[in-house]
């Protein structure tokens, strides 16, 4: 790299991963030019399309990474779908180094019979319903009375709470209305929480 210009770096994905990446680096003692490209339309990866509306203490998280945006020394690209508009022989072109921090956001396989039949969901195409993620339909199939939710980590547990919740508790966050439509007209009344292991282990 010639010393006579800023290293240029690019970070892939605009979440909390990527706007850390691109704070900590602007904060060196490196002089740097870091663009920082996005899929989606807004930045903020998973804090926006994952956890729960009523945890607003959590989505809080917004106000420190917006502040990095903010700023001006870290330019924020956003659309630009990594592997469709650009890929990585258009980074190396034009950056020295190239950061990924694209995040998680597919369901594991579950190997379980009957895991595609109808009824089954995996949770984040859900959490992305009820988060009001762009890629999914706007409507949710919620016909059941009873639902059974696999696991009992953090998102199984925001699930299971977002079904059981009354729809009007949720008003005061920032619940899209097709969501609170849809939970308002769930017939849903009971959650049942299955886990390998204990509430210890929960
Ligand atoms: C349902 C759920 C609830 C959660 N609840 C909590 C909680 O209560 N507390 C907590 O601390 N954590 C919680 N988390 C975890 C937290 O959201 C994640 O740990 C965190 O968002 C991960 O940050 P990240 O930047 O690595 O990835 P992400 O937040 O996933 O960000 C990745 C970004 O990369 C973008 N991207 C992906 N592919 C491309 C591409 N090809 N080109 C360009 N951009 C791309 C995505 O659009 C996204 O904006 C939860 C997660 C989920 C799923």
């Amino acid at each position: 790299m010639s010393s006579s210009r800023p290293l240029r770096v690019a970070i892939v994905g605009a979440g909390p991963a990527g706007i850390y990446a691109a704070d900590i680096l602007s904060k060196t003692d490196v002089e740097v030019s870091i663009d920082l490209f996005e899929r989606l339309p807004v930045p903020f990866g998973l804090v926006r399309y994952g956890v729960a509306p009523d945890h607003p203490r959590i989505k809080q998280i917004i106000v420190a990474l917006h502040k990095v945006l903010a700023r001006g020394d870290v330019r924020l690209l956003a659309n630009v779908d990594y592997g469709v508009d650009l890929k990585l022989d258009d980074l190396r072109q034009f950056y020295d180094a190239v950061i990924f921090s694209t995040g998680s956001i597919r369901d594991a396989a579950l190997p379980i019979e009957g895991i595609d039949l109808p009824g089954s969901f995996g949770a984040a195409d859900f959490v992305s319903w009820y988060d009001g993620h762009p890629d999914v339909p706007r409507t949710w199939p919620l016909e059941a009375r009873e639902v059974a939710v696999l696991g009992a980590g953090n998102v199984a547990l925001d699930v299971a709470r977002i079904l059981a919740k009354h729809a009007d508790d949720l008003l005061p966050t920032e619940i899209p209305d097709n969501v609170y439509a849809g939970l308002k007209a769930s017939p849903v009344t009971d959650v049942h929480v299955f886990a390998r292991r204990g509430p210890a282990q929960a």
